[in-house]
Parts: C-alpha cells; structure tokens; sequence
C-alpha cells in the first residue's frame, strides 16, 4: 500500500536539522549492533536455523560475502578492511569462506532459493578475475539461486579491469554499486582516495557495455575541504554520468573509534551548516533531474526496482542500507560479517586471525549476537517502516501485533510531541507521518521507538 509521504522531496531546515543534531543510529538494524553481546554464541545461531528450518515455509536466503582486502586506505572509511598489496590473499580467504559455507549449508532445510547476493568490502575487485570466478563458482554449487536473483558486487574503478566485467557478466551479476565519494582534487587528496572522473566514467561505459544495466554510485558529504561550490562540480559530473541509483552519505567522522580517520584534519572539515548546503543542492540537482528520494539517503530512476519497493510497502533496511528484498534469511560470510536469521543478529570475529582460526578448526566464528524479544520484533517493524515509509497505520500495526499502538507506544508518542510541535511528524487519525522537514531526521525520530538507546546513544554518528 503506497504511504502519503514517498514521493515527498525533503526540505532541508536548517535551524532545525541544527536542533536535532545528536549522536544516533542509522538503524540498519534493530536492536543496533552495539547491543550485541558475546552471551550471544554459534550455538545459538544454530538452535534458530533449526527453528527456520521447521517452520511451514522458511523464507527465502540473502547472502553477503565480506571480501576485506584494499590496497591502501580511505581515510574516510569505517568498514573492516585488511589492507594488503598480497595479491594472493584471496586464494587463502576463498578456501575459508568454502569451510564456513559448508559448515551451514548443510544445515539448512535443501532448496531454499537463494534471492539476493551481494559481495562487499574491502573491495571485492582485489580478487583477480579467476579468484572472482572460482569464488562464485564456489557459492553457485551450494546454493539454488532464484531465476530473478539479484546478484550485486561493490566494484572499485582504480581496481576494476574489463576482465573482471567479463567474469561478472558470465557470473549473470546484474547490479554493480562503486564509491566515487567527490571528484573534487583536493578532497580526493585529503582522504587518500586518488579517483579520477575519467577513470570512473571509462568504468561504467564498460560495464554498459558489457550488458550491466544496474549501476549505483556513492558519494559522502561533510569530507575535508568539501564545500557546496566545489560539490556542485561533483553533482554535475554525476548526472553525466547518469547511474540508476545514487547514495548520498554524511561522513561519519569517529577518529576515536576508527584510527585512520585520524589523518583527517577536523579543521578541515565543513562546518554544519557547509554540509546542509552541500546535501540541499544535491537533493535540488537530483531531483530536477528526475531521480525520486528513497529512504533518507539514497536516489533512484523512477523506473527502478528501488522506487516501486517503495511505491507498494516492500523497501527494507539491512546491513548495507536499504534493499528490496524484504522478508529473507541473511546468511554473512567472511570476516566480520553479521547474519540475521529468524529472531537473530549473529556476528563473525572482526579479528581476521581469530576469524580464519574459528573456521579453520570447524567452528563458526560467530562472536557476538542477540536474540530479539517479542517487544524488539514489535519495535523493529516500528523503526522500519518509519525509515522506509515514512508513514504508519497505527492500528493496522497493532492489528498484526496484537497490541494497543497507542496505548502500548504512549511514552514514545508523546516523546514525539516536541518533534510534532516543530512540525517534523504529524501524529492524527490512526497515523504517524513524517513531514518533508522531518525526513531528513527520520533518526531522530524512530530513536523515539528504540528503547535500549540509553545504553548506546554515545557510540553513535551524529544524525547530520
Ligand atoms: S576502497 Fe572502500 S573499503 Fe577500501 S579503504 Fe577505501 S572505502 Fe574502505
């Protein structure tokens, strides 16, 4: 059912994007990993898959390969990441993922169809061709793979050879994500990342050329020495570049938890109010160009999948931000990476070493986890229909929870009044709707429903 609010473009308000700025979560997930805890074990992640696999109709399997290997690093970024020029690593790593796939494959009821891939990083063109070839070939022999299935890949142009479209187009990979970031110079130099546009754009000619027709570029926001004149070049060069998709990401800059962010001067960073410029014109170059806004962060075509997810109720959040495809089991391989299966969140070593230790002795590398109660299913679907919608029946949801909305949500209804009484959210007649002021703030607005954020506020990015 299309909600009130989709097509909405949001208004960028400044005093009031300045107001609600706090630390808060990006809610890929809830209860947000930070809430994880080591009492969550391998063992538990298995009596849930036994659970799955009872159940009349399990659902459908997404699975995420960590690929983890840069050559050298982004100053901006927060992902795991072994840094190596060891082009022989994949090989290695390629025979622990085969370990952990067969430890689970096993395990789950047959024929599952698996309907979403996706390979993430690091940069998962570190892997030659043959090392990408024989990976997938690898997961294609243990999984069945749904006709549509959506097979997608983070590629890096400094990285990525007309070899590796080859193998991805014999693969049948039909969605290619790379990061751009800012084409800016001196922003590249800044953040380590020496990526020009004619390289970038050689890349995508190529993978048109050979038959990609789904491609998605990343920029960030609030980089060193980013200002709204320089950024407009880069949004220039984007639309020129005409990609399907487009995620706009604020810089999320955490040089205490994430050490090589260090090297970015905070002196040089935009102020505030530089940033809101910034993501205001991208939002206005955008959409007169005829991308629709989807979630809080990301464009698409109006003919993209993504845009009628959102047109009919089925958007989702995952891990890797938002996806189409709602409703499935998701499997993570490698280093790292976080499964949810059934009620659970279960977390791979962050320890390289320790990862390929666990596997290598026939154990899952499971670390850390959770087991979500009846009250953080409940306030999940609260939390993401919120992010995805950006409107709620109330008593619709209740109807399928069992539940009074209004009365068993009234703290958090009122906790939004503030929000109400400056018109980010509007809350009457059965509904939660948030309004194009308050889009942007959608954090701000869904912590209002997280009640372990207490516990976990200061770990966060700020919400602009
Ligand atoms: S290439 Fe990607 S994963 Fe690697 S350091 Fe840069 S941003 Fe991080």
């Amino acid at each position: 059912m299309a909600s009130v609010n989709q097509f909405v473009v949001p208004v960028v308000d400044e005093a009031l994007i300045l107001k609600y700025d706090q630390p808060g979560p990006r809610y890929t997930s809830y209860p947000t990993a930070p809430l994880f805890t080591d009492r969550f074990t391998a063992a538990d992640l298995w009596a849930e898959i036994e659970a799955t696999n009872a159940a009349p109709q399990p659902p459908p399997l997404s699975l995420y390969f960590h690929l983890p290997f840069c050559e050298s690093v982004c100053f901006f970024c927060g992902c795991n990441v072994t840094f190596t020029s060891d082009r022989t690593r994949p090989v290695g790593y390629t025979e622990i993922l085969i370990r952990e796939m067969d430890m689970i494959v096993p395990r789950l009821r047959p024929g599952r169809p698996v309907a979403q891939l996706h390979w993430g990083g690091g940069t998962p063109t570190f892997f030659s061709p043959p090392q990408l070839q024989a990976l997938f070939d690898a997961i294609r022999s243990r999984f069945a793979f749904a006709e549509d299935a959506e097979i997608g890949i983070e590629i890096d142009p400094r990285e990525t050879t007309p070899e590796h479209f080859d193998v991805l187009a014999r693969c049948r990979f039909n969605r290619l994500s790379m990061g751009i970031q800012d084409f800016d110079p001196k922003v590249q130099q800044a953040v380590n990342r020496i990526q020009p546009e004619d390289l970038t754009r050689n890349t995508i000619e190529t993978a048109r050329q050979k038959g990609f027709s789904s491609i998605s570029v990343d920029l960030i926001y609030g980089l060193p020495h980013q200002s709204e004149a320089t950024f407009a070049k880069t949004l220039d060069a984007i639309l020129r570049l005409d990609p399907d998709r487009i995620a706009l990401f604020n810089f999320a800059y955490l040089p205490k938890q994430i050490r090589h962010q260090k090297a970015i001067e905070a002196t040089a960073l935009p102020s505030p109010r530089e940033k809101l410029a910034i993501l205001r014109r991208a939002i206005a170059e955008f959409t007169r160009a005829g991308y629709r806004f989807i979630g809080m962060d990301h464009f698409a075509k109006p003919d993209d999948p993504m845009c009628r997810a959102q047109d009919n109720g089925t958007l989702y959040r995952n891990f890797q931000g938002y996806t189409t495809h709602a409703g499935c089991d998701l499997f993570a391989f490698g280093v790292s990476a976080i499964s949810s299966v059934g009620r659970t969140y279960g977390q791979n070593d962050k320890n390289s070493r320790e990862y390929a230790a666990a596997i290598g002795a026939g154990r899952l590398a499971i670390v850390r986890g959770l087991r979500m109660s009846d009250e953080d299913i409940l306030r999940r679907e609260v939390i993401m229909r919120l992010m995805c919608d950006f409107a709620l029946d109330m008593p619709a949801l209740g109807a399928r929870f069992g539940i009074d909305f209004p009365k068993h949500f009234a703290p958090c209804l009122e906790a939004l009044r503030p929000l109400e009484a400056d018109g980010l959210v509007r809350i009457a007649d059965g509904r939660i709707e948030v309004s194009p002021a308050g889009r942007l703030l959608i954090r701000n607005i869904c912590m209002a429903f997280d009640e372990h954020l207490a516990k976990t506020s200061a770990q966060f990015s700020r919400t602009v």
